[in-house]
């Protein structure tokens, strides 16, 4: 069976075709730029994908789609499926689903982008087997998607663990990036507070022990408030400023020092296997929304 699969992004919206396999068989990037210039590219791909001149083997039966956020992921609500209040000022309330639905006429599956990296990985990549699992992507900004007894947690939105509030690690006076909060998660340790604080982009500071020490302190509070709360036999780091491998080490290490013995399980006595990297490959959104497609065939 062949899916379809959108993970859209802010910057690129990633459309592919793959099958139950979680396989990626063909895939086609296209920039991220307004609804007006870019969905008609993303349609007119899909679009080929279930043309009747194709045999019938050879189309897509649904489409799953992981999305950047906020998204409004709630089935009853009667803006399910629309971008809310982002920053991309042009996205917002772009309703995506409805726009695809009108488009293709097959089922549609559709979850936020960190949802959806985490259900790649719960599918096919390093959380397979888990029923709780937890995803963070640290990069331009902080995004958390979660997995609570086998399904993707929503509730009243979904969660927004970017923004936790932070304790201030002694010593670090820096104001914090985040518009709303200042000095929340995202606010003090996403990418652009990297470089708002040390002057320079990440990429350019990987020499300088200090702002990995600083940076894994940060994390390590998170995943502490997230291990805590929810409970996750998992918890899976990506994004770009993950791409600084020296910080897992770190991380692991000042997460167990401020669970202090606290909890005792055998995750955490395992620590590598529990605070660990991707493992799809950057693959894992685009994995995640092919499943997103199958569940929504399923349901249908
Ligand atoms: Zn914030």
């Amino acid at each position: 069976m062949l899916y379809g699969a959108l993970e859209a992004g802010g910057t690129k919206m990633v459309c592919a075709v793959g099958n139950e396999n979680g396989q990626i068989l063909d895939q086609l990037s296209i920039p991220t730029t307004t609804p007006e210039e870019t969905m008609p590219k993303v349609i007119e791909y899909f679009k080929a994908k279930i043309s009747p001149e194709l045999p019938e083997d050879e189309r897509i039966t649904a489409l799953g789609i992981a999305c950047f956020g906020p998204v409004d992921v709630r089935k009853n609500s009667k803006t399910y499926g629309n971008i809310l209040n982002t920053p991309k000022i042009p996205w917002r309330n772009y309703p995506m689903v409805k726009a695809m639905k009108d488009a293709l006429d097959i089922p549609v599956g559709f979850d936020t982008d960190v949802n959806g990296s985490l259900l790649g990985e719960a599918t096919w990549g390093t959380a397979k087997g888990l029923t709780d699992a937890v995803y963070f992507t640290i990069g331009t900004g902080i995004g958390m998607g979660a997995m609570s007894g086998g399904n993707l947690i929503h509730g009243m939105l979904h969660p927004e663990a970017g923004h936790l509030i932070m304790s201030r690690v002694p010593g670090d006076e820096y104001k914090g990036h985040c518009p709303s909060h200042g000095a929340c998660f995202e606010g003090m340790a996403a990418g652009p507070a990297i470089e708002e604080r040390w002057g320079k982009p990440g990429k350019d500071l990987a020499d300088m022990p200090e702002v990995w020490e600083l940076e894994a302190k940060y994390i390590a509070q998170a995943i502490v408030d997230i291990t805590m709360t929810l409970s996750p036999q998992k918890i899976i780091l990506g994004g770009g400023v993950m791409g600084q491998s020296q910080l897992f080490p770190l991380i692991r290490k000042y997460v167990t020092e401020y669970i202090n013995d606290y909890i005792s399980t055998k995750e955490l006595r395992n620590i590598n296997a529990y605070i660990t990297p991707a493992a799809l490959n950057g693959n894992q959104g685009i994995m995640g929304a092919i499943r997103l497609a199958e569940m929504a065939a399923e349901e249908e």
